[in-house]
C-alpha cells in the first residue's frame, strides 16, 4: 500500500513538473506577431498558403536572434493595434506607418521602412494630382493612415472603405471609386496585377514603417530594437527588402 502511494505521489509530481515545464516553455518561446496578408510585397499568402513578405521575413530574423519560435497571426488590419495592446499578439508587422494617434494605444520600434501614400487611378482619369481629389470619392482600405487623411482632407462623405487594398481597387475598375489611397510599393504590386491602372506621379503623405509592440512590454521592446539594430548593421535588413523591392 505503502509503495503505491508512493508512485502516486511521484506520478503527480512528475506531471505537475511536466506541465509547468511546457506550460513555461510554450509561454516564453513564443513570438507572435499579428498582421494583414493583403499588403504585398510586405505581407501576402503565397502559393504555397504561407505568409510571406518582408514583413514576415523581418519578423523570423528578429526571432531567431532572440531564440524564440516566430507564429504570425492574420487579421483584419483595424484590429491590429487593439490585438496588440491587449496583448493577444506580441508585436505587430503591418507595414504599420507610426502616428501619434497609434502612440496613445502601442509603442513602436525604430523605423525600419518608408511608405509613401499614393493614388491608383485609372488609365484614362481625369484626375492628374492631389488637388483633383477634391469632390472625387475615394477607395482606401479601413484603418490605415491613407483613409484616416482621406477622411480629414476631403471627408467621410467622399472615402469608400474596403477590408483590403485589393478590394479597393477593385472597385476603382468596376467604377465605383474614382481613385485609391494607399501605399506605393502595395500600390505598384496592384497596377502590375491588374490592366489599364496607373499610379500618379504625385505622392500624398511619406511615412515611417515600424513595429507595434504593447505598452506595457518595455522588455520585448527593448530586445526588439537591439535585434532590430544588429540585423540593419549586418545587411539583414536590407537584403530582405531588396529581395522583394528590386531597385529600380
Ligand atoms: N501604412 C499604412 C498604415 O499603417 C497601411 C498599412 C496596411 O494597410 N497594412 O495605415
Amino acid at each position: 500500500m505503502k509503495t503505491l502511494k508512493k508512485i502516486i505521489a511521484a506520478t503527480l509530481a512528475l506531471c505537475m513538473l511536466l506541465c509547468f515545464a511546457g506550460c513555461g516553455e510554450k509561454d516564453d518561446n513564443k513570438l507572435i506577431m499579428g498582421t494583414n496578408a493583403t499588403f504585398p510585397p510586405y505581407e501576402f499568402v503565397d502559393d504555397n498558403g504561407e505568409i510571406a513578405g518582408i514583413d514576415a521575413e523581418i519578423a523570423q530574423a528578429i526571432a531567431d536572434k532572440l531564440d524564440m519560435e516566430l507564429e504570425i497571426n492574420d487579421m483584419e488590419f483595424e484590429s491590429l493595434i487593439t490585438a496588440c495592446a491587449g496583448g493577444s499578439v506580441d508585436m505587430v508587422l503591418a507595414g504599420m506607418t507610426v502616428s501619434d494617434e497609434r502612440k496613445e494605444s502601442v509603442n513602436f520600434s525604430e523605423s525600419y521602412a518608408t511608405g509613401v501614400q499614393v493614388i491608383i487611378v485609372k488609365e484614362d482619369s481625369e484626375i492628374a494630382t492631389v488637388d483633383d481629389l477634391d469632390g472625387k470619392t475615394i477607395g482606401t482600405q479601413t484603418g490605415t493612415t491613407g483613409d484616416i487623411y482621406c477622411t480629414d482632407d476631403y471627408g467621410q462623405d467622399f472615402v469608400k472603405q474596403y477590408a483590403s487594398g485589393a478590394l479597393a481597387v477593385e472597385a476603382l475598375k468596376n467604377g465605383q471609386v474614382d481613385c485609391v489611397v494607399i501605399d506605393n510599393e502595395p500600390a505598384k504590386n496592384f497596377v502590375k496585377a491588374n490592366e489599364g491602372l496607373k499610379i500618379l506621379d504625385t505622392e500624398y503623405v511619406t511615412e515611417d514603417y515600424a513595429i507595434a509592440i504593447a505598452k506595457d512590454n518595455d522588455e520585448l521592446l527593448k530586445k526588439v530594437n537591439d535585434a532590430l539594430a544588429e540585423l540593419k548593421a549586418d545587411g539583414t535588413i536590407d537584403k530582405i527588402i531588396n529581395k522583394y523591392i528590386p531597385a529600380e
